[in-house]
């Protein structure tokens, strides 16, 4: 079994099964509570890579999975279903809990500008293909009935095939580190892992099956909702790096035991986010919210955070580092977003003529090459930095730039900062000026040109003064005038 953890030369080795058609499923949110900057982190690492495999000229089918049921509390199939637990706690229907965090959650991501997938299944949606896929697994005898539940026998497939290869673990470890049953469990071995639950009487979400009347496991979901939407064979899945044991392996194993074959081809994974050197939880009081990051509004803020300073932050990170969340070093990227949308805004107002003085050559050679070694946004970032230079020395009137190069600069920026990257420009770290405020701004600005042309100084006077008022600051310059808020 091939199994490919990075990407590495994306462009020149990546070979999709059925070009130009690329399959790539990510696991998505389990909608029990308000997204945090632990989902920021897969959703936006994900986005990049869609992004980048549609820019090379893909045909992208992306599923995102939606969870809504069979999430139990701890790992080893025990406690309650998640979902289940918030619609009791708050006299909710199951749905009406996963459609408020759903909702809640697609609001976050659209201000995050992640790109909605081409499919988002619901596993309480596929509840017949996950009883199927059951079927197939305990027809190829990897999985035993008991007590109306249905478990995936680890051991009868660890004999035949390799029971944590994504991993790198042995059965050995993993045994090492499962809680021992407690005698009076269903499951022939701790290791099992359930593909079926008979619900108990309080259970409130629950469907009839050959077994009992009762809910899938967590990991069955993905085997078959990604063999559904993207075939028995597909090119990437994704996830975080938490979701790589037990979950993924989790999801090798069934897809192997039902299809008698791996499904699928490269597995990526973004590495954790920590808070101040701490692990997120919420038992830790460092659970910190979009919303609340978007507000300012939670103990640990010093301020708020746009979405387009904690999009330009975990950018600002090979996904496979870990990231450490401070107030520094969010504030910091919002410095370095501000200066990048500056030079962007300088660049597409910047004027040709001339030859080309600066070194400007080579920027979108290099940016596809660092995208191309496994997504290396960090590493974009320093060569727009570096672009940055060039144009600030036209825009000061120290260098010049031909027609041609000025086009070809701009159309880089362009590509990589708004197409690729995903940043809003005009949504910058300070302001949440939109590009309707940003033109309107223009114009009045422009509308003051012409009066001072006419000398009406009143009008003119004015329009800088209530601009001044509502926080803009305003420089004249030789061809014409600069802002910001
Ligand atoms: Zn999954």
């Amino acid at each position: 079994m091939l199994i490919y953890n990075t990407l590495t030369r994306l462009k020149e080795e990546f070979k999709p099964l059925h070009a130009p058609h690329v399959g790539l499923y990510v696991c998505g949110p389990t909608v029990y509570g308000d997204a945090h900057l632990g989902h920021a982190r897969p959703a936006i690492t994900f986005d990049l890579l869609y992004r980048y495999l549609q820019h090379l000229g893909y045909k992208v089918r992306y599923v995102r999975n939606i969870t809504d049921v069979g999430h139990l509390e701890h790992d080893a199939d025990e406690g309650e279903d998640k979902i289940a637990k918030k619609a009791r706690l708050e006299k909710l229907e199951p749905m009406e809990v996963v459609q408020h965090y759903l909702n809640s959650y697609h609001h976050d991501m659209e201000q995050l500008n992640v790109l909605p997938p081409s499919i988002e299944p619901h596993a309480s949606g596929h509840i017949i293909e996950q009883i199927e896929f059951i079927k197939r697994i305990l027809a190829a005898g990897y999985a035993y009935e008991s007590q109306g539940s249905v478990y995936f026998d680890v051991e009868k497939y660890n004999n035949d095939h390799h029971y944590g290869i994504l991993s790198g673990r042995n059965i050995d470890e993993i045994r090492e580190n499962t809680r021992e049953l407690d005698g009076q469990s269903e499951k022939r071995r701790s290791i099992d892992f359930a593909l079926w639950k008979k619900a108990a009487p309080e259970h409130i979400m629950h469907w009839p099956s050959p077994w009992s009347e009762g809910f899938p496991g967590w990991h069955l979901e993905c085997s078959t909702m990604g063999t559904k939407y993207l075939g028995e064979e597909f090119d990437i899945h994704g996830g975080g790096m938490d979701l790589m044991f037990p979950h993924h392996e989790c999801e090798i194993a069934q897809s192997v035991a039902a299809l008698g074959h791996p499904t699928v081809r490269y597995w990526m994974h973004n590495n954790m986010i920590t808070i101040n050197g701490q692990k997120m939880g919420k038992s830790l009081g460092n659970f910190i919210t979009l919303e609340q990051f978007f507000s300012g509004n939670h103990p640990l803020l010093k301020q708020a955070y746009s979405p387009m300073t904690i999009r330009f932050f975990i950018l600002q990170a090979h996904y496979r580092s870990t990231l450490d969340f401070s107030n520094e070093a969010l504030e910091a990227s919002e410095k370095g977003l501000q200066r990048l949308t500056e030079a962007y805004e300088r660049l597409m107002k910047l004027k040709a003529g001339g030859n080309t003085t600066v070194d400007v050559a080579g920027l979108r050679q290099k940016c596809e090459e660092a995208m191309a070694d496994d997504i290396n946004s960090p590493l974009v970032i320093g060569h727009l930095f570096e672009s940055a230079k060039a144009i600030n020395t036209i825009h000061d009137g120290k260098g010049s730039i031909s027609p041609d190069d000025l086009k070809e600069l701009q159309d880089t920026w362009k590509t990589f900062v708004v197409d690729i990257l995903g940043l809003r420009i005009g949504d910058s770290a300070q302001g949440n000026g939109t590009e309707a405020l940003s033109k309107a701004v223009d114009l009045l600005l422009n509308m003051r040109l012409e009066a001072k042309r006419n000398k009406d100084w009143a009008t003119s006077d004015r329009i800088r003064d209530e601009l001044t008022a509502l926080g803009f600051s305003i420089k004249d310059t030789k061809d014409g005038f600069e802002w910001s808020l």
